[in-house]
């Protein structure tokens, strides 16, 4: 693996060789058994707002050894008009071996990957505009082997803003592969109708019952213009200890606007735990990522 595009440029074999290696560093990285000290070093370069997709990198890095240096977007030459790819050319001769990369542009990731990097740069998409979240999506998968042990044959409901979201896009690619039956639940301004490999249905009740997993989605205010009608949204859509199966884990990439996709009692329940394990899961998955990339690639 020399970059992580996104969940299609990766076959079902790499996807199990990353949650296999997330498990490993799940059991050793606690105890401090884990393997040799990486001698890498990761860039962090966000120019969309994140906290748990940057800290989990940074913290990723520094368990695997590496040296982590996050990029301040407003200080750098990029402002004086370098271009994005000579800014990650040069990052990459002073020293910098992968870089992590969210950006707003959809297939921007897979652009810079095609240029050729003087010292063998590799890149990592920690999201991008609304089509792709790749970490998202496998430390998701991770979280519901954990729970469910397989997904395959299992319904796993994603509720909210479906069109608007790169998590539930790249989870439908990622889980639809291995066998999940992916319902989408949304009213029809959140739909999204490319969606071919998901089932869609609007009544929450419909879409709830029986699921085994259930991920609520928050509403996407950055990348919408028109109004919301939250108080219809909320009566309608959101997921409450009263309305989620008996049997369905609770999931959600964050950050959760408490009381609109999901009733606070809820969150604060017992059942709400999952999300903060898929923060923690989330460093696992990326140590397997950034491992996996930098042993992965001669340099
Ligand atoms: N943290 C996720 C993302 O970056 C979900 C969200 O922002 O709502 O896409």
């Amino acid at each position: 693996m020399k970059h992580l595009i996104d969940i299609k440029s990766l076959t079902n074999d790499e996807i199990l060789e990353i949650t296999e290696l997330a498990r490993y560093y799940e059991e050793h990285v606690p105890k401090g058994t884990q393997k040799k000290k990486k001698a890498g070093s990761t860039a962090l370069l966000f120019f969309e707002n994140s906290t748990r997709t940057r800290f989990s990198f940074e913290m990723a890095s520094k368990k695997l050894g590496f040296s982590a240096f996050n990029f301040d977007a407003q200080k750098s030459s990029i402002l004086k008009g370098e271009g994005f790819f000579d800014t990650l050319n040069n990052l990459n001769a002073i020293g910098c071996d992968i870089a992590i990369i969210r950006h707003s542009k959809e297939g921007f990731i897979e652009e810079l990957s095609k240029k050729e990097y003087d010292w063998g740069l590799s890149l990592v998409n920690a999201g991008e505009g609304q089509s792709s979240h790749p970490t998202q999506a496998l430390l998701d998968f991770y979280t519901l082997q954990k729970h469910l042990k397989t997904v395959e044959g299992k319904k796993i409901t994603i509720v909210g803003d479906i069109i608007h979201s790169r998590v539930a896009k790249s989870n439908i690619e990622l889980l639809t592969r291995f066998g999940a039956h992916v319902v989408c639940c949304s009213p029809s301004y959140f739909e999204d109708w490319t969606l071919t490999n998901a089932k869609y249905e609007p009544v929450l009740k419909d879409a709830l019952n029986d699921a085994d997993a259930v991920m609520g989605l928050r509403i996407q205010k950055e990348r919408i213009e028109t109004r919301v009608p939250y108080a219809q949204y909320i009566e309608d859509y959101q997921i409450k200890e009263s309305n989620l199966p008996k049997k369905a884990i609770l999931m959600h990439p964050g950050p959760v606007n408490r009381n609109v996709e999901i009733e606070g009692a809820l969150l604060d329940s017992k059942r709400g735990k999952i999300i903060t394990e898929q923060a923690r899961n989330g460093v696992f998955v990326r140590m397997a990522v950034l491992d996996l990339i930098y042993e992965g690639t001669k340099r």
